[in-house]
């Protein structure tokens, strides 16, 4: 009786759940340390602890009738000026609070964003590989995902075969950067010459097409490199963010959007953004940590210890034969399968109680991915294991 839509997607999602019992499974027969579990994207550090101290002094001091109640959709005005003074210090933009709306996460500030643009039949341009929850993200709008294959050479944006596929249906382009699953920053010449060919394919067509900058990972960032701020090389850009991963707050459901003046129809957009977060059910994003945020706009996890397991991951998965690209940012390395059918190899794997993510999850067969938001100790201990992996494979 489930609507046909949700029979898919119930359908797409059972994967992930699959892996997350398979985990529990191993774990309840071999022993927690002695499975090897690379699969989730669920950061292993605590919260800074500006957060707790925020948690309390918030409670301590602040009227409860303010706290806990509704406020505008867009949520508290004082926290949304605090986000954009915070942005203008960082990156030397001048935004005010206006183009800022609190969100339920990336994820909620992305589902805002395509209900607040998509005509049905509309497209959304993503290049592989990507995040897979974008699928249902755009189709639940009744949008039409348009997806750019794989450069893997360099995992950089294929442009030349971006242009083919931008259309006068185009509404929407959407770049990860840090990326998940790969790890890469976007170079700032590739944002240029997206940014120019979007540009050109606007005025050819008389459209406007929104680039959406969905960057959860933008803090983390390895070896000096920061992922450029895309409001700056494209008018047309939307940045949703997310303190999921740079403050460890998956579970709290808390980001933004920044919806700059400069868009086409800023006004209307942000109106309707607005609007959206309400039918949408969220009402608004979630009070007390809206509050906890502003206090924390400078704070993050401690970056140091994703880029030991960065190193030491990268390091050993190599010595044991694996052909991987060290990763710049997020908490992830994308290797390529050393059998053909990577599913194959994920099955070989999990019988060394190593549990890796397919390439196919994220539209880019002939790839795994894992996950390195685990303890040192974990990938210490797993690497002997990777090599009897090979070994068994004839790698
Ligand atoms: N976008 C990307 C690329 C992600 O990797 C994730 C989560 O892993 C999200 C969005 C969703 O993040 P949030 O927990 O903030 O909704």
């Amino acid at each position: 009786m489930i609507s046909e839509k949700m029979v898919s997607y119930v359908q797409g999602s059972s994967a992930i759940r699959a892996m997350f019992e398979e985990g529990k499974r191993l774990s309840a027969i071999y022993g927690a340390e002695n499975v090897y579990d690379f699969s989730l994207g669920n950061p292993n550090l605590p919260a800074p602890k500006e957060v707790k101290e925020a948690v309390y002094r918030i409670l301590e001091e602040e009227d409860s009738v303010f706290v806990h109640g509704y406020m505008s959709n867009s949520g508290y005005e004082d926290v949304r000026g605090a986000v954009a003074e915070s942005l203008n210090r960082r990156f030397g933009t001048a935004f005010h609070g206006e183009n800022i709306v609190m969100t339920v996460g990336a994820a909620g500030g992305m589902n805002v964003i395509m209900k607040t643009l998509l005509n049905p039949g509309e497209e959304v341009v993503v290049f592989a590989p990507y995040f897979g929850e974008y699928r249902a993200y755009v189709t639940n709008y009744d949008g039409v995902l348009v997806t750019v294959p794989p450069n893997t050479e360099d995992f950089q944006p294929d442009l030349a075969e971006f242009e083919k596929r931008i259309t006068p249906k185009t509404k929407a382009v959407i770049v990860n950067t840090p990326n998940n699953p790969t790890g890469v920053i976007y170079s700032e010449d590739t944002i240029k010459s997206l940014a120019a060919l979007m540009r050109k394919k606007q005025q050819e067509y008389g459209t406007s097409i929104y680039l959406i900058s969905d960057e959860p990972y933008r803090e983390l960032a390895y070896d000096g490199k920061e992922a450029p701020y895309l409001t700056k090389y494209y008018e047309n850009t939307i940045v949703g963010y997310s303190f999921s991963k740079s403050l460890s707050l998956p579970g709290e459901r808390i980001g933004y959007l920044v919806l700059p003046d400069e868009l086409d129809d800023s006004e209307d957009v942000r109106a309707a953004a607005n609007v959206a977060t309400r039918i949408l059910g969220y009402v608004n994003a979630p009070s007390l940590f809206q509050r906890v945020i502003a206090r924390c706009l400078e704070a993050q996890v401690d970056v140091e210890y994703y880029d030991r397991n960065r190193k030491t991951l990268y390091e050993g998965l190599k010595n044991v034969g694996l052909d991987c690209m060290k990763p710049q940012g997020a908490f992830y390395l994308f290797v390529k399968s050393p059998l053909e059918d990577e599913k194959e190899f994920c099955a070989a794997a999990k019988r060394h109680n190593i549990l890796l993510v397919p390439g196919s999850s994220f539209d880019c067969p002939g790839y795994v991915r894992l996950a390195y938001c685990v303890s040192y100790e974990m990938i210490c201990r797993s690497l002997p294991h990777f090599a009897e992996l090979m070994k068994e494979i004839g790698g």
